[in-house]
């Protein structure tokens, strides 16, 4: 008989679900299958943004879908279209209209997220251009080139501004050296301060000196964006948490996701200091969309991170367990790895892995 005494108390979470344009609502669906299998206790809200929630309520990112996201305890959030050159989001936000560049952009500031954090690392059995990268790339979301500050100037030219304030580098570098700290790893900033010399020069001197006064035990180093690049291709043992401002974290986190085994088992988070966004780290694969035959795994490590976010530590480990389990196994392989399993399939077959696993848990 289990004493009810020593059990920790039981909890409900609340989780918001966007399930997103493309391939998204394909992927949460598998995703939610494996969120389910691990018996934790969590009460699901769907919303719409972007295009779904243009045709639904003639607005991109109606108040309804903030005030849930707002209120959920973590939000899943399957990829978002972005119109190439048109995507552009009006807000009004402390009496003033503010412009978002894309509804993702949107989403993560009015959460008010601030870091992007994608673990890459290779998977046993799944083919790796870079089967020795460990990293993660800890990415500021709030300003940067993506802060919208941007315009034309009549028919001749265009100009945007890269916003950077000595607040968001702190924070940003504050969250990456104590996350560092507390898991013995190192930290990198990838920059590109001899031309920029007044932004990235500032996010330089600032997460310099952050390192230097309240973090002399981690390791630090920084490192031109460019050499970044070249390290991920040459030498990426080289390199362990790695931030970057909002542009770079972008590409080289694509291209650390495409040679530790593909974009398909990237997962992402977006933490800020009252919420959580969980998302894959690719986009909604429009030329895959309906096919049944994308990659979910991303977006299922993503809801692993999400559970962990949550306090739901075991449950979120026996997720990367059954999909490293199902990958090293072989037999049951999405296209984008190289086999011809579907999604449904994929899901389900992390879904009974995690149930195993959690099963043996509960009468170990
Ligand atoms: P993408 O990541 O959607 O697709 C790039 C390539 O990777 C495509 O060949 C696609 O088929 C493949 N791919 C991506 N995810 C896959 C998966 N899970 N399984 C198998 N194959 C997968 O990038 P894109 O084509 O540049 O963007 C498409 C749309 O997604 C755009 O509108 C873009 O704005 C949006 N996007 C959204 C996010 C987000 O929501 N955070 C991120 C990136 C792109």
């Amino acid at each position: 008989m289990t004493d009810e005494s020593t059990m920790p108390p039981h909890k409900q979470h609340t989780v918001a679900v966007v399930p997103g344009d493309g391939i998204g609502p394909e992927i949460t669906k598998a995703t939610l299958e494996v969120l389910r299998a691990t018996g934790c206790d969590l009460a699901f809200t769907f919303v719409e943004a972007g295009a779904a929630a243009v045709a639904a309520h003639g607005d991109p990112l109606p108040d309804r879908t903030l005030e849930v996201l707002r209120d959920a305890d973590a939000v899943l959030k399957a990829p978002l279209s972005a119109p190439k050159g048109t995507g552009r989001i009006v807000r009004r936000r402390g009496g003033r209209d503010v412009t978002y560049p894309s509804i993702n952009n949107a989403l993560r500031r009015e959460l008010d997220l601030f870091v992007n954090i994608r673990p890459v690392h290779a998977f046993p059995g799944v083919p790796a251009r870079a089967p020795e990268m460990d990293i993660v790339i800890m990415r500021e979301i709030s300003e940067g080139i993506y802060s919208g500050l941007e315009h034309r100037i009549g028919d001749v030219a265009a100009e945007a501004v890269k916003l950077t304030t000595v607040a968001a580098t702190e924070r940003l570098a504050r969250y990456a050296f104590s996350w560092a700290r507390a898991r013995g790893r190192g930290v990198t900033l990838g920059h590109k301060a001899n031309v920029l010399n007044l932004t990235d020069g500032l996010m330089l001197e600032v997460t310099t000196a952050i390192a230097e006064a309240e973090y002399p035990d981690v390791a630090f180093n920084d490192m031109m964006v460019d050499a970044v690049g070249l390290t991920l291709a040459k030498s990426p043992e080289q390199l362990d948490v790695v931030i970057l401002d909002n542009q770079y974290g972008d590409i080289l986190s694509d291209v650390a996701g495409g040679l530790a085994g593909g974009i398909g088992i990237a997962p992402g988070a977006n933490i800020g200091a009252a919420g959580a966004m969980f998302e894959a780290a690719h986009g909604a694969a429009p030329d895959i969309a309906g096919k049944g035959i994308a990659n979910p795994m991303g977006l299922i490590l993503s809801g692993a991170m999400l559970l962990d976010h949550l306090g739901e530590a075991q449950a979120a480990a026996s997720i990367e367990r059954a999909v490293a389990d199902v990958l090293a196994d072989g037999e049951v392989r999405p296209p984008d790895l190289g086999g011809s399993v579907g999604t449904a399939v994929v899901g389900r077959a992390v879904a009974e892995r995690v149930g195993e696993l959690v099963s043996r848990e509960l009468t170990s």
